[in-house]
């Protein structure tokens, strides 16, 4: 098994290869490599493939820490990662979860093995004895209890199939791209295997809902720990929006990160700090004392720069109302910042914008309640604006947004106004911006300027420098 594994090595130097974009090393990391040694764990017994022998590693764990550490060399991390770190690199990346997506194979293995054991259940069940159990017994036991130890819930004895599991509508909608809510529950015992899934030898959502609950279980456990401070909760709860870790998925139809920016946007992603060496004392540029190490977003300084980003994603909102269909005109050359951002006009009323970035890092919002400091500049924008779209007859909404791409509600729901005010019927036209392509081209633009605005600060941090020693030179 472990010559088997070995195949992957190219795979593995791929990742570390310089000339592969980091973008796609981490989403074959992520995605590509992980379909054999999870069928290493569905078809084979846990001592071959997870159980230690003879003084060496595991296989599979072996795997995993020769993985792990082509993308920590690849992307310059830190060696080791700092536990907060680490947890986010081993969560899923969607919605409630905010990780980077490449997941242990300890983490997925009692789920693998269990939904493995469900799908061939019935054929193997004549040969089942209690008097010597066959590994593929003593499997699913290991696999049930690991299950159970984990925090996956049993259904009640009443309960014999599990399609007899009631589900509510709010259920139904939060799991419809995730798995099946009904098989989140196990059978009351292991060995009702193959009647809790009515002889089915076909059930695909099984090991994803375990996965799902399993990373959900995680994430309730690393929220709650009473260690883990203000900061850490306020950058999961960022993380965790569907929208915020769209720039992760290498996509042909829109321009992805570079290197730089990609390596940038994982480090912030993950807590780290955005350049291996640590910024100290005073900011050479504003002359403030550096109390967190991604001051560069926040630095008085560098305004101009945020005022690029603030414009360049208003030009992008207007890009995709237009190809809508939205009549819509931008204002972003309003030194008195008396009017709005952006003036949509549906048929059925006017929607002025303004749009703003929040730092939830920063020092004034880390140790507020996470997404606190972008609801306090929703309410900002909108006790600014309020009079002036009373007086046009408008509407005012606020669009705000924290640096790890978590969009207010506000802002989603006009994403999808103008997506509901579409003119477009029939097969849509090559040049509309759909509503998730839009998502994705701000999360990247988002992510793009963050690692622009880092940059540049640390370029005109050396510049302020080498003057001062210019200067003292005379
Ligand atoms: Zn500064």
């Amino acid at each position: 098994m472990r010559e088997k594994l070995l195949r992957q090595d190219p795979v593995l130097q791929a990742i570390r290869d310089p000339d592969f974009p980091a973008i796609l090393a981490v989403h074959v990391a992520r995605v590509h490599v992980q379909p054999r040694p999870i069928y290493f764990i569905r078809t084979l017994p846990y001592r071959v493939t997870s159980i230690p022998h003879e003084g060496t590693v595991a296989p599979l764990t072996d795997f995993d820490t020769q993985l792990r550490a082509a993308v920590t060399r690849r992307l310059a991390l830190p060696d080791p990662l700092p536990p907060t770190a680490l947890y986010s690199l081993s969560q899923p990346v969607g919605k409630g979860h905010g990780g980077i997506g490449l997941l242990p194979l300890d983490n997925v293995a009692a789920a693998a093995k269990w939904a493995s054991a469900a799908a061939s259940a019935t054929d193997v069940q004549r040969f089942e004895s209690d008097a010597a159990p066959l590994p593929f017994q003593l499997d699913r036991k290991a696999a049930y209890a690991s299950l159970l130890r984990e925090g996956i819930a049993v259904a009640e004895d009443a309960i014999n199939v599990y399609t007899q599991i009631e589900v509510s509508e709010d259920e139904a909608d939060e799991w419809k791209f995730k798995g099946d809510p009904r098989l989140r529950l196990l059978p009351s015992n292991p060995d009702a295997i193959v009647t809790f899934y009515a002889s089915q030898c076909r059930i695909p959502m099984l090991q994803r809902t375990l996965s799902a609950c399993l990373a959900s279980e995680r994430r309730r456990r690393f929220v709650n720990d009473p260690l883990h401070t203000r900061p850490v909760q306020g950058r999961l709860y960022s993380c965790s929006a569907r929208e915020s870790g769209s720039w992760l998925q290498p996509s042909l139809r829109t321009h992805n990160l570079s290197d730089d920016q990609f390596e940038i946007a994982f480090r912030y992603r993950l807590g780290l700090d955005p350049v291996p060496f640590k910024l100290v004392g005073d900011c050479v540029l504003c002359g403030l004392e550096i109390k967190e190490q991604w001051h560069a977003l926040s630095c008085k300084k560098l305004q101009g720069k945020k005022t690029n980003a603030h414009d360049s994603v208003m030009r992008l909102l207007g890009r995709y109302a237009t190809s809508n269909d939205v009549i819509n005109s931008l204002h972003l050359h309003d030194d008195g910042k008396l009017v709005p951002d952006g003036e949509f006009h549906l048929p059925r009323e006017t929607v002025l914008v303004d749009h703003s970035g929040v730092h939830s890092m920063s020092s004034s919002n880390r140790n507020k309640v996470p997404g606190a400091g972008v609801k306090i500049r929703a309410r900002e924008k909108v006790n600014k604006y309020r009079q002036h779209a009373l007086d046009a007859q408008a509407r005012f909404v606020p669009l705000i947004a924290d640096r790890f791409g978590r969009l207010h509600g506000e802002f989603h729901k006009f994403i999808a106004l103008i997506d509901a005010n579409s003119l477009q019927c029939g097969t849509p036209s090559a040049t509309r911006m759909s509503q998730s392509q839009f998502e994705i081209e701000l999360a990247v633009l988002w992510q793009q300027w963050t690692a622009k605005i880092v940059y540049s600060y640390l370029q005109r941090c050396r510049k302020a420098r080498y003057g001062a020693f210019r200067a003292a030179r005379g």
